[in-house]
């Protein structure tokens, strides 16, 4: 072990981050993750999507003697991994089926001749050339990215990687770094015995994602569902975001109808072929869709860093989906809208697979804590994390709920009402026949059934049937009736039901809210998250708001200084003035750019790299060169397109 210490110090380490890609802190753990490799220890890191898991291994490699090996299980994520390092000037390079077999032969050369810093390799090969060539080469450390897939518990199972306890075996002394977003404890506990590290140190950080904010839309008709989701968009032009359905069909239509209204968007599920699958990923990582209406099939091995909103249009099956779909969004640390649609139709249809599963018992729960999740009223956030063992009592000021506060009010008389309804059909309703007897409609159905002469007939007419269904939810929520699965999705009422009905007990509701935080938001474009760049801004640009947390200067040409880890960045409100049309320009230059490239423009450079330069306008190399996301590479072969731009667009 002690080959591998004092290659580095820290100042080596914030160089590195400078000089390669452009940053000047580490987030959480990073910097104690990377010293603990790089000092040869083996590790297991658990942190969330888009927690920066990827330079845990990244730096080691640069610092270290010889070559880093990553497995991944996915030849679309390590295309994205090598394009980004390749362009943040990093030899890296990758194994696999995709390439023919002169490239790998190619690439096995440069590994010999020492030219590779990091090899990507899937699990399969990893088996059949540990013996042959790897083992003649000198290894700085093994990366294994995804390591829940090692797990027969986890969802993303894959059976090559069971075979990886080799590696521990045949490479002595040489690190290995296990990295995952999901893994409960005995998920954890797979990857520590079967890779064979039973003393790896574990790196466990925050499942926090402060830059999405959390908003649940209850109750609506497929045509406010509809109208909620294009409003949504249209605060979002040009901007990148996925749409979670739950049925094939919806994910057709729902695109077909936004294409109707003008928004670039493609329909993507299992069923469709495995061309017309890669197609639409590769439109939207390339910025020529802006919307995919996908199943969850959709998202595995995708890295965009850009996605600005993700809707659930459906309620999720667990808050573990629910959790990595939103966690796609806003990898690149800045806002990101979630938003989660929620009805009765999710609701039945959601039991009936968890009925027929063969889990049943499991899957009900994880539906009923789903649930439970969407009629939050307290702060979202704190049940999220909760669920995910960090106990929390936050009130995150970026939901619905801690920007809303549910108002209650005693909604006894109202359950009555419903009650007395669903009694009074014989509890042989549904939920939609169930609304129209209390609103007083004239329906076919209810003619049929004479529901007409019931007392409750029209009792509930002030409400609206979205109110309605709004309150139904909450009280099946609250046990006062159930949805029987056997019996058509009638209703029947329980025994606490009983109670309420009968007067013996009384409930509250919470009010059902019109005002959405995304509606709050004045300028989509300057919210939530503080910029993080330290460049001096040029005079006359100096940021209007007073209450920018100060941050230390550092000249252009001195970065070598290292700063402080910054504090998390939770939910600051002072923002800079950004000058929009600026940022429009320099969008269009990186798209030209990717073009030229073949490359997406999130690579070239991340969206916050562009609002920081549309913020602080550099006008020389140099100034360019000290923004978030311009290491030296970047800087020398970008600076002077975009700092021309910037120039010309402010009259130089
Ligand atoms: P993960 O693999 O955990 O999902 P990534 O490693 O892809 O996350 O990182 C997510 C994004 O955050 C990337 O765009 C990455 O460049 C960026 N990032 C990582 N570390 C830092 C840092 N210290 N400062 C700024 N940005 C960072
Ligand atoms: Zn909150």
């Amino acid at each position: 072990m002690s080959q591998h210490i004092n290659h580095f110090n820290e100042e080596a380490l914030y160089q590195t981050l400078k000089s390669y890609y452009g940053y000047s802190s580490f987030r959480p753990l990073q910097k104690e993750i990377i010293t603990h490799v790089a000092n040869g220890g083996d590790a297991l890191v658990l942190m969330p999507t888009g927690g920066g898991k990827s330079l845990c291994y990244q730096i080691p490699a640069l610092l270290m003697e010889g070559m880093a090996v990553v497995i991944s299980p996915l030849i679309s994520l390590m295309k994205d991994q090598v394009d980004g390092l390749r362009a943040n000037g990093i030899a890296a390079a990758a194994i696999n089926s995709n390439n023919d077999e002169q490239e790998n032969r190619r690439i096995m050369g440069q590994c010999f001749r020492g030219q590779i810093k990091l090899l990507y390799i899937s699990p399969e090969r990893i088996i059949t050339d540990k013996d042959s060539v790897l083992s003649q080469l000198k290894i700085s450390l093994f990366a294994i990215d995804e390591a829940h897939c090692i797990s027969q518990w986890g969802h993303d199972f894959r059976p090559e990687y069971t075979q990886l306890s080799c590696i521990k075996r045949q490479f002595k002394g040489v690190p290995i770094l296990a990295l995952t977003a999901t893994a409960d404890k005995v998920t954890k506990e797979d990857i520590l015995q079967q890779l064979e590290i039973p003393e790896a140190k574990q790196f466990i950080s925050s499942f926090d994602r402060p830059n999405l904010s959390l908003e649940v839309k209850r109750g609506l008709s497929a045509r406010e569902k509809e109208r909620a989701l294009l409003d949504l968009i249209r605060r979002h032009p040009e901007e990148s975001g996925i749409v979670y359905c739950l049925a094939r069909k919806t994910t057709e239509s729902l695109a077909a109808n936004l294409q109707r209204a003008g928004i670039p968007a493609k329909a993507y599920h299992a069923t469709m072929s495995a061309a017309e699958r890669t197609q639409v990923q590769d439109d939207f990582i390339n910025d020529r869709i802006q919307v995919v209406c996908a199943t969850i099939a959709f998202g595995m091995g995708i890295d965009k860093s850009n996605i600005r909103f993700v809707v659930h249009y459906n309620l999720p099956k667990s808050i573990e989906s629910f959790y990595q779909e939103i966690g796609r969004g806003g990898r690149d640390g800045l806002p990101c809208e979630t938003v989660l649609f929620y009805n009765f139709g999710d609701i039945i249809t959601l039991r009936h697979f968890a009925e027929e599963s063969g889990q049943k018992v499991i899957n009900q729960a994880r539906l009923n804590r789903m649930q439970e999740y969407a009629e939050a009223q307290v702060c979202r956030r704190r049940i999220l994390l909760n669920y995910f063992g960090e106990l929390s009592e936050c009130h995150c000021g970026n939901c619905d709920v801690c920007s809303n506060p549910p108002e209650l009010f005693d909604g006894t008389e109202y359950a009555q009402m419903a009650l007395s309804a669903i009694k009074r059909t014989n509890q042989s309703a549904g939920i939609k026949l169930v609304i129209e007897i209390l609103k007083g409609t004239l329906s076919r159905e209810i003619f049929a059934n004479r529901y007409e002469q019931l007392p409750t007939f029209g009792v509930g007419i002030d409400l609206s049937y979205r109110e309605w269904n709004d309150y139904l939810l909450q009280m099946l929520q609250m046990g006062l009736f159930e949805i029987d699965y056997k019996d058509f999705h009638h209703l029947k009422t329980t025994s606490l039901g009983e109670a309420v009905l009968h007067g013996r007990k009384k409930i509250q509701l919470a009010r059902i809210s019109h005002e959405s935080i995304a509606a709050k938001r004045k300028n989509k474009r300057s919210t939530a998250i503080e910029p993080t760049i330290p460049v001096p801004p040029p005079v006359g640009t100096l940021p209007k708001e007073p209450s920018l947390i100060p941050r230390p200067v550092i000249p252009p040409d001195n970065l070598g200084t290292p700063l402080k880890e910054s504090a998390p960045r939770v939910h600051a409100k002072a923002v800079p003035e950004e000058d929009n049309g600026l940022y429009e320009k320099l969008r269009q230059l990186r798209l030209r750019l990717a073009q030229q490239e073949k490359m997406p423009p999130y690579i070239i450079f991340s969206d916050k790299t562009l609002h920081e330069l549309a913020i602080y306008k550099p006008k020389t190399i140099a100034q360019f060169g000290a923004i978030y996301g311009v290491g030296d590479l970047k800087r020398d072969k970008y600076g002077p397109a975009f700092v021309d731009a910037i120039r010309e667009h402010d009259g130089m």
